[in-house]
Parts: C-alpha cells; structure tokens; sequence
C-alpha cells in the first residue's frame, strides 16, 4: 500500500503569446501549487488490470482517467504485468482551472514509480508525464514555476513566500479546450507582466506578488460565463482587493498575506456560495 497527495495549482500569471502552428498556443505562466490536495491510495492487486475507484460519482474511473492513463502509460513504457488499485478521495473542484486531473496524474506516476520499484528520475517522470498533459509536469515538479511552451518547459523559480488563498468555484465546468478556442490573441487587451511577478517572487515581495495578478484567459470566460466576472466583482467588494480566475476558470481566488484577512473572506462568502476553499501556497 501507498499513499500520495496531488495537489491543486493556481496561475499567479496566465499569458498567451501566440498561437503555434502545430494548434497549440504558446503561453507563459507563473504557476503556484497550492495545499489544496487529492488523496490517492494504491494498493497491488493480483492479475493485470488498472482499478480506479473515486469518491466523486461523476469522474470516469475507466480509461478515461487521468491516474489510469497514468498507470497504463507506465504498464505499456515498461511491460509490467502487475495489477493495482487506485482510489481516488477527490478534494480539488473538477473542471475548474485547478488542474486537478493533472495532479491525479502526477500523483499516480510518483506512487507507481515507487510500488512497482521503476528508479525513475524526476526528469523521466517528466518527460512521460508530458505524454498525459501539458500540465502534467508541472504537477510533477511543484511549487513556484515558470511554464512556457504548451505548459510543459518549466522553469523553477526560488519558492514565493507565504501567502492565503480563497477559491471559490461557481456551480458549473469550464472546458479549458473552449476558452483557448474562443481566444483571439489579436484582440487580448492586457497582458500580466511576467518579469514583475518573477522580481516579486524573487524579492519575497508579497505586496508585488498580489499587485501583479493577471490572466488573459479571463476575457473569454468572462464573456462566455458573466456569472464568473460577477463572482469576481462580489469577491473584491468584500475584502479581496487581489483576485483573479485561476486557469481557463471558473474557480476564481483572492490572495492575502495574512491569514485573518483571507478567514474574513472565506466567512463572508459562505453565507452564499457553495464551494469555498482557504488554503496556502505550498
Ligand atoms: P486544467 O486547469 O488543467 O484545465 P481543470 O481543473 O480545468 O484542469 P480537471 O479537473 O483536471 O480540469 O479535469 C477536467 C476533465 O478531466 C473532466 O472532464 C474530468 O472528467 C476528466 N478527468 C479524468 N480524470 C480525472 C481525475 N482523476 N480527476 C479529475 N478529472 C478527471
């Protein structure tokens, strides 16, 4: 038996250069890991196959899944014939910019690393990881990182300092494949600034850090879910002056260098919203 946690990201920065010409866009992302986590168990069962289990009714737990797939891709990469059982406790808001299947997909690619004795490298785990999703490695890798390309060239960064977030997630799913289809990179009005965020991080300059916020992605979910910038607006009235979409959305969060400041948030909101979450950077 083994255990992993699969921790949740937030985009401090969200950037989209262009739009490559193999279809994918170019971006440029501060990402944060933050302790918001899944909880994945898994235990070696007889015979071949890949079980996944999920406290969440709605997640497919066939092939479909991303610790399946995780596990698959390791079975088929190095013909292992044992079979495992994956249970899934799924904390992180599915659908929501959080990259909560990325981090499943991690978290299997690191647990099975170890059950089934593979002596993969951070670097090998990687590479394979990029083959479930772009934002795969990242999950991987953890902490404050820079991340261009699709997602997957990163760059670690010295980890920001402490800092509270509050997340909410609206009651629906955003596809991440729409929001990038619905993006003209012609028409984006305005860009976070990348070397600022990274001066911030560097410096340890938690005023910088929330000052520097932006996402390009919020235009286009913002017009195709007006509920969303609606939420936003709600949030900055009480109290969080630092909020931003994480991702393609919807979960939208607010930062705060004190704990007391992100608790009065989080109490003011649960008075009408459903999902609210408090947690650190980690
Ligand atoms: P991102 O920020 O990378 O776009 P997201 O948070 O928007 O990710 P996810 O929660 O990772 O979205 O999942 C999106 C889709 O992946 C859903 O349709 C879900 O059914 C499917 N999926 C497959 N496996 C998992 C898993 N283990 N956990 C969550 N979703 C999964």
């Amino acid at each position: 038996m083994l255990a992993e946690r699969a921790k949740a990201k937030i985009n401090l920065t969200l950037d989209v250069l262009y739009k490559r010409p193999d279809g994918y866009h170019e971006v440029e992302m501060i990402m944060q890991t933050i302790d918001l986590s899944d909880h994945l168990v898994f235990h070696e069962s007889s015979g071949n196959a890949i079980l996944v289990s999920c406290t969440a009714p709605y997640i497919p737990t066939d092939e479909r899944n991303l610790a399946y797939k995780a596990a698959n891709l390791l079975k088929q990469h190095f013909s292992i014939d044992d079979g495992v059982s994956i249970h899934i406790d799924k904390r992180i808001p599915v659908s929501a910019g959080l990259a909560g299947g990325s981090a499943d997909a991690a978290a299997a690619l690191r647990g099975l690393n170890q059950l089934w004795n593979l002596g993969l490298s951070l670097e090998e785990l990687r590479e394979l990881g990029a083959q479930l999703g772009s934002d795969v490695p990242f999950c991987l890798e953890g902490g404050t990182v820079l991340a261009r390309g699709r997602g997957e060239v990163l760059t670690r960064l010295t980890p920001a300092p402490p800092m509270w977030v509050v997340l909410v997630k609206p009651a629906f799913a955003v596809s991440t494949a729409d929001i990038y289809g619905g993006l003209q990179v012609n028409e984006i009005s305005s860009r976070p600034n990348a070397a600022d965020m990274l001066e911030a991080i560097g410096a340890c300059d938690t005023v910088g850090i929330a000052a520097g916020l932006g996402n390009v992605l919020e235009q286009v979910t913002f017009a195709m879910y007006p509920e969303v910038e609606r939420l936003k607006r709600k949030m900055i009235e009480l109290g969080g002056d630092h909020t931003l979409m994480s991702g393609s959305g919807p979960t939208v969060f607010s930062l705060f260098d004190r704990e007391s400041k992100a608790i009065r948030l989080y109490n003011a909101l649960r008075g009408f919203v459903k999902e609210v979450y408090i947690s650190t950077f980690y």
